[in-house]
């Protein structure tokens, strides 16, 4: 019989945005399994995924079994008949650490729908057919584009700054909408590698004041185009449509199915509906970008201001101490706790009638349950079976991030 309490050893991907080597938190969690085959190379080491995605699956640490595999053959024990009715067998959902030196693609992730049509189209590229909603939280400093800008402030930019209202709007438009930023979206994004560079020069060179509230935009505006190139579009839709945000550890966002992101800088944890489609725009070299009409036709509008894309923690009766805190995003395949304790406290977080993926984001301690004691440090990952309570005690501190599934 499985023990509800499984450590994993989770894999790497490298990506060319990651952080290289041992500056990327993914990699060192990723080597911190006891025993585990991961070593820390001079590679941009991007994302560590938790889970059962098939083209990066954990494994049980120790035997180096398929963690879905292992699931698979203990499945009312550690899903539990719930879940199992609600998703089946495969997690339902997806964490990942994010190690972030540079700009990730701009991006959207279909809805059901869109991804359904694309995995029909192009299987290969389109691995799966889910919608892929997504939760962000801060490790630290987090610099994120999320979602669109008011639309009275677009608008503002849009007619004021001169090169912007004669390349990217349909200059007799005077009242903007959804529509209308649809359709600048789509010209940033149509235009010549020279059109973009003529716009990039002149905004440079376009007095600060120009740009209201939105002071970033002058010293972003140059590190963005370091980070790709000054032809690249994502910049000026980044900069002149979207939300900036800078956030502080604890601190997430929730990204819905087709809203626009592309994270900038920082660690992060991250929590996804169980898919792994993308379209990409920008912050890429061209041949890599997505069809521009796919992209622009599936945007949704919201979030459409910063604090939209806040997701605030609450309270939660699944802790017992009060030193966990609840990540509710408004859909059915995960929440998130967040426990945070001091040297010597204790948490215990009620059993979950689902399954549970523990990311250690902090400290050392121990992990009691089924009457059994684990070590926990910084960098492990634990898989939890359904239906088991567990208890935390830090040592000199303890931070861990739980992913879960209940069906409610
Ligand atoms: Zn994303």
């Amino acid at each position: 019989m499985s023990s509800s309490v499984i450590q994993l050893e989770c894999q790497c991907n490298d990506y060319p945005w990651g952080k290289v080597g041992r500056d990327s938190l993914a990699a060192q969690y990723a080597a911190s399994a006891p025993g585990g085959h991961f070593k820390i190379d001079e590679k941009p080491w991007a994302e560590m995924w938790c889970g059962t995605y098939p083209t990066t699956p954990s494994l049980v640490l120790g035997t180096r079994e398929d963690l879905q595999k292992h699931l698979n053959a203990n499945k009312e024990k550690l899903i539990g008949k719930p879940i199992l009715n609600k998703f089946g067998t495969d997690l339902p959902y997806l964490p990942k650490i994010l190690s972030i030196a540079k700009a990730l693609p701009l991006q959207i992730h279909p809805d059901k729908d869109l991804a359904a049509r694309l995995h029909q189209k192009d299987p290969k590229k389109f691995g799966d057919s889910n919608h892929k909603p997504e939760i962000a939280v801060a490790l630290g400093k987090f610099e994120v584009f999320v979602g669109f800008l008011p639309i009275e402030e677009i608008q503002r930019l849009f007619t004021t700054i001169r090169i912007l209202k004669s390349k990217f709007t349909n200059e007799s438009q005077t009242h903007f909408n959804a529509e209308t930023v649809k359709g600048i979206v789509g010209r940033i994004l149509s235009a010549s590698d020279e059109e973009i560079t003529e716009v990039y020069e002149t905004l440079k060179k376009t007095p600060a004041k120009e740009f209201g509230k939105l002071s970033y935009i002058p010293e972003l505006l140059p590190r963005l185009a370091q980070q790709y190139d000054k032809s690249d579009p994502g910049t000026l839709v980044a900069l002149l449509t979207m939300n900036f945000l800078v956030l502080d550890k604890g601190d997430a966002i929730y990204v819905p199915a087709d809203g626009i992101h592309a994270y900038l800088s920082g660690d992060i944890v991250e929590c996804m509906a169980r898919s792994d489609n993308v379209l990409n725009t920008g912050f890429c070299p061209r041949a890599d970008r997505d069809s521009i009409e796919t992209f622009t036709e599936a945007l949704t509008f919201r979030p459409n201001n910063a604090p939209d894309a806040i997701l605030a923690p609450k309270s939660t009766d699944k802790s017992l101490k009060r030193h966990t805190k609840l990540l509710s995003p408004p859909m059915s395949e995960f929440d998130m706790l967040v426990t945070t304790l001091k040297a010597n406290e204790t948490e215990t977080i009620k059993a979950i009638q689902g399954p549970s993926i523990m990311i250690v984001t902090g400290g050392k301690g121990k992990l009691k349950a089924e009457g059994k004691e684990h070590d926990v440090k910084e960098g492990y990952v634990f898989f939890i079976g359904y239906n088991t309570e567990i208890e935390l005690v830090a040592e000199s501190g303890l931070e861990t991030h739980i992913a879960f599934c209940e069906a409610h």
